[in-house]
């Protein structure tokens, strides 16, 4: 994650729920696909209520470290991203990342970004896809495919 992360994107509290459509499942399996080595990266929009996070879209943002441990998106496509969001009254829901050849478990990096960017993280591993948020901790976010 980049530092300038959203004040509006803090303090939701605890999501029980991601819900996301197969069609954007398909597209982060693409991403990830068509991003290796390297780990792929993105936002999730949509909206949040009653503790369920409804994504609506993903939106790749490009990986400025190119690298296959970590990720950063590129400042300016999230600034982007951000604006566009706010315009049409939805949310960025989380964020999303890959990890072409391990499982979909926060690796120490992750669990070190999470912590200071609170809000739902999904990975798509080679094993399938998980969600995540840190509240006082890593939780597990259950995901339901539509
Ligand atoms: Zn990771």
């Amino acid at each position: 994650m980049s530092h300038n992360t959203s004040p509006a994107l803090i303090g939701r509290g605890v999501c029980q729920e991601l819900r996301i459509p197969h069609t954007e499942v398909d597209l982060i399996q693409a991403e990830l696909e068509a991003n290796k080595p390297y780990e792929a990266c993105g936002l999730m929009i949509g909206t949040i209520n009653d503790f369920i996070a409804n994504v609506e879209k993903t939106l790749p943002i490009t990986n400025v470290k190119r690298t296959n441990r970590s990720f950063e998106l590129d400042p300016q496509q999230f600034y982007n991203a951000w604006n566009e969001t706010e315009k049409n009254g939805k949310e960025i829901v989380g964020v999303y990342h890959t990890h072409p050849v391990s499982r979909a478990i926060p690796s120490p990096w992750d669990r070190e970004t999470m912590e200071n960017a609170p809000l739902l993280w999904l990975i798509a591993g080679a094993d399938g896809i998980r969600a995540y948020i840190w509240e006082d901790g890593i939780k597990a976010v259950e995901v339901t495919e539509y």
